[in-house]
């Protein structure tokens, strides 16, 4: 458009059809919400049906999540593909606890979310262990399914984009200990077993 083309009203609303104003957090949530990098991570028979995500009928890529990191640290989506042992949750947790935030999971079939045909000592629900931010269901759900949850977290995370897990969930100071707390938690444990009349040696 050359300068004198519109006047007034019509240059008004030429202007506001074409100019978008934003805050820099709702770009940054918008870029965020659709480019997931998810784990490379399966852990059961679910884990067929989410590496079919990344295949031409489904195909995530069309939202950005396409890139599995093998390394946790270029991951910020954990997704709980199949039943976990309580032997396994330590270590899945770990991996949860490496990744960067902000960060996100989904809870992937009947057995991560509530332990399913698997109900018993040895399997343990995923929010036993780690905060849950998607549950899909179904055993296992199918490629689609795991998109709708997909989606699901793409729109929270794009309404609200700056809140890491603690503040989500209201967790403040709940799992990870520092070293100056290990070193804290070996005094009161020396004071603990200090016998009546002892003063602690720690
Ligand atoms: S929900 Fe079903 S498909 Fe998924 S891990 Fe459990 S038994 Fe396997």
């Amino acid at each position: 458009m050359l300068r004198g083309d519109l006047e007034g009203e019509d240059l008004e609303a030429y202007v506001q059809s074409r100019i978008i104003t934003t805050t820099l957090d709702k770009a940054v949530s918008w870029a965020r919400g659709n480019a997931i990098f998810p784990a490379t991570f399966g852990l059961a028979c679910c884990a067929i049906e989410m590496m079919s995500i990344v295949a031409a009928r489904v195909d995530v890529a069309r939202f950005g999540f396409e890139a599995f990191r093998a390394s946790p640290r270029q991951a910020d989506l954990l997704i709980l593909s199949g039943r976990v042992s309580i032997k396994m949750a330590p270590v899945v947790r770990r991996v949860y606890d490496q990744m960067l935030e902000p960060k996100y999971a989904i809870a992937m079939g009947a057995c991560a979310s509530s332990q399913g045909v698997f109900n018993n000592y040895a399997v343990v629900p995923a929010d036993k262990f780690l905060p849950v931010d998607v549950h899909v269901p179904g055993c296992p759900p199918r490629p689609e399914s795991l998109m709708h949850g997909i989606l699901k977290l793409r729109a929270m995370i794009q309404q609200d984009p700056s809140m890491n897990w603690r503040a989500r969930y209201g967790a403040e100071q709940t799992v990870e200990v520092l070293p100056e707390d290990i070193e804290r938690f070996e005094r009161e444990a020396a004071v603990n077993v200090a016998q009546p009349g002892q003063t602690s040696g720690a």
